[in-house]
C-alpha cells in the first residue's frame, strides 16, 4: 500500500500503519484504540481540533478551499464563528512574524513510511524543508506558557510534555531518518510553530533538538511495541481504561460501587 495525504487517515492505512496518534491511543486505552481500528468506534472531530486544521490549512496556502469545505465555521446569519475569528487572529499573528514564516518555508504535508520497532509506520510532517534538514510542526495550543495538571507525571508541566511532543519529535525524525536512509543518530533539525489561543495570540519557535531525549523516547516506543502489535493483531485481549469516552458508553455495571471507594 502506498500512502499519500488521500488516504493517510483512510481505516485501512490505520490497520496497516502505526502513527503517532495511534500509538498514544493504544498508550492512553487499548479498548478504545481497538474500537477505533475496527469502526466500532467514530469519534466526531472536536472544534479545537478543526481549528487546528484551519490554521494548517492556511500554512499550506489553503484557506479558502477549507472555508468553502467548512460552512460550520460560520453562524446560521453567516457570521464568523467566535473560534475561527480567534484562528484568524492567530494566523495574523504567524504572518506577522518574519521568524515565524521563515520557519514554515518548506514542502507542507509530507508523508514519511518507515519499518520501526517491528512494524511498518507512518508520519506526515506539517512542513519538510530537505534543504535546511529541517522538520517544522506546526502547534495551536491554549497556552504557550501555561502548566497544568498531569497524572502521569504527577505534578504540573508544560503543553510540550503534556501532549508528548518530544516522542513525537523523537519518532518523525525518526521516521524521516529511516525513510530516507540515513546512519543511525543523523536525525534532521525539529522545531515546532506554536501560536496560543490568547485573546492575544502569543507565538514562540521551539527548539526540540535533544538526542539524548530522543534515544530514550525512542527506547520506550520498542519496549512498548511488542505487547501493542500482539493486541493489534488480535492476539492479546485489550485492557479497558474504564475512564475514556469507549469505556464509557460500553460499561456494563455488575453491582454497586461502596461510597467511600468514589
Ligand atoms: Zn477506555
Amino acid at each position: 500500500m502506498q500512502i499519500t495525504k488521500a488516504n493517510y487517515y483512510d481505516l485501512d492505512t490505520e490497520r496497516e500503519y502505526m502513527s503517532r496518534s495511534q500509538y498514544r491511543g493504544f498508550q492512553r486505552c487499548e479498548a478504545q484504540q481497538m474500537a477505533i481500528l475496527s469502526g466500532e468506534w467514530v469519534e466526531a472531530p472536536s472544534e479545537a481540533m478543526l481549528i487546528g486544521q484551519y490554521v494548517h490549512a492556511w500554512c499550506e496556502g489553503k484557506r479558502d478551499e477549507f472555508i468553502s469545505e467548512h460552512p460550520e465555521m460560520f453562524t446560521k446569519a453567516g457570521t464568523l464563528r467566535s473560534g475561527y475569528q480567534q484562528a484568524n487572529e492567530m494566523i495574523a499573528t504567524l504572518a506577522a512574524d518574519p521568524l515565524c514564516m521563515y520557519m514554515l518555508e518548506g514542502q507542507k504535508e509530507v508523508v514519511f513510511t518507515a519499518d520501526f520497532a517491528g512494524a511498518k509506520w507512518r508520519a506526515m510532517v506539517d512542513v519538510y524543508n530537505p534543504q535546511r534538514r529541517r522538520i517544522v510542526d506546526l502547534k495551536t495550543t491554549r497556552s504557550i506558557w501555561e502548566a497544568t495538571w498531569s497524572e502521569r507525571h504527577g505534578g504540573r508541566v508544560s503543553f510540550i510534555e503534556q501532549y508528548d511532543y518530544p516522542l513525537q519529535a523523537a519518532l518523525y525524525c525518526e521516521i524521516e531518518r529511516l525513510a530516507n536512509g540515513r546512519p543511525e543518530g543523523d536525525w534532521p533539525d525539529y522545531y515546532m510553530v506554536a501560536v496560543s489561543k490568547d485573546s492575544v495570540p502569543d507565538k514562540e519557535v521551539i527548539d526540540l533538538r535533544d538526542p539524548e531525549r530522543y534515544q530514550k523516547e525512542l527506547d520506550s516506543i520498542r519496549g512498548n511495541m511488542g505487547r501493542i502489535s500482539a493486541v493489534k493483531a488480535g492476539e492479546l485481549e485489550p485492557i479497558r481504561c474504564e475512564s475514556c469516552d469507549y469505556c464509557r458508553a460500553t460499561k456494563v455495571l455488575r453491582g454497586a460501587v461502596y461510597y467511600a471507594d468514589i
